[in-house]
């Protein structure tokens, strides 16, 4: 479905990005792979499935890399006709604790990066008359919890870029759409809950009980590849009117 297109994902080297790269992979994009690590690893991974990879690292911090990585992804295959900013850090801490570097960091890596990445996409996009721009959010882009201050604030405000984005691309064939995941067991998530399993002197199990029976009435993870399924929606002809919605999955999170 996707054979000739390039997909270029955002911190794909680890979970939730990884899992989307290789969904768009397995319908025949190319795949340029971003983020810290090992890269060698995933991008075998990737090409496995037949296709070409790329590798840029650029800090999703520094929009002057994220320029570089954008012109080198038109300089490698064309054009990046699926865009997925998926990027993400997190920290815990109350408001009045938050360390303000943290704040510019996760508003820089969370949010910002999105906005330089979509308006050095868009241009090629609207010339081609097709792309998809697919924000990961999360259901901290809909509703709080306490002591995420920066994220849920970076994630509301990547929703409302892609509404934007939607209105702006209405007409000529873009379409720009968020994904709002409950807990996905990746290292982001494992570290809360190992960090939860020390303070309360608990198993490692038992906290992961606890960390879904507070939040995700499924009490399961959502998947990458049940991720993956979804972004694959977004960009296939019969999403072609789907555009500026912040669809959550998420184990009836959102719904309580
Ligand atoms: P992860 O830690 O497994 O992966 C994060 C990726 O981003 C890695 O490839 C990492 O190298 C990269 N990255 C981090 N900082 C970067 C930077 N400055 N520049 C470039 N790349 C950078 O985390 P994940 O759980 O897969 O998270 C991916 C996205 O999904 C994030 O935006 C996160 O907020 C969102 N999300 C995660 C969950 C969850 O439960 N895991 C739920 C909802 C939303």
């Amino acid at each position: 479905m996707l054979k000739g297109k390039t997909a270029l994902v955002t911190g794909s080297t680890s979970g939730i990005g990884l899992g989307l790269a290789k969904a768009l992979a397995q319908q025949g994009a190319n795949i340029v792979v971003n983020g810290f690590g090992d890269h060698a690893g995933p991008e075998a991974e990737i090409r496995a499935l037949g296709v070409q990879t790329a590798y840029h690292g650029a800090d999703m911090s520094k929009p002057a890399e994220i320029e570089d990585m954008m012109a080198f992804a038109a300089k490698t295959f064309g054009r990046v006709d699926i865009l997925v900013n998926n990027a993400g850090i997190q920290h815990v801490s109350r408001v009045e604790h938050f360390p303000p570097e943290r704040w510019d960091a996760i508003i820089a890596i969370n949010l910002s990066s999105a906005f330089h990445t979509t308006r050095l996409a868009l241009p090629g996009m609207q010339q081609a008359g097709w792309g998809r721009i697919i924000n990961i959010a999360s259901v901290h882009g809909l509703v709080a919890s306490a002591e995420k201050a920066a994220y849920v604030a970076a994630k509301h405000g990547i929703v409302g870029l892609t509404k934007v984005t939607a209105l702006e691309n209405a007409q000529g064939g873009v379409t720009c759409n968020a994904i709002c995941p409950g807990w996905v067991l990746t290292p982001l998530v494992q570290k809360q809950i190992d960090a939860k399993a020390a303070e309360q002197k608990i198993s490692v199990a038992d906290a992961t009980k606890q960390l879904l029976q507070e939040k995700e009435p499924s009490l399961r993870f959502t998947t990458p590849e049940e991720l993956g399924a979804l972004a694959v929606f977004f960009c296939s002809q019969a999403a072609h009117n789907v555009t500026g919605v912040a669809w959550n999955m998420d184990g009836g999170w959102v719904a309580q």
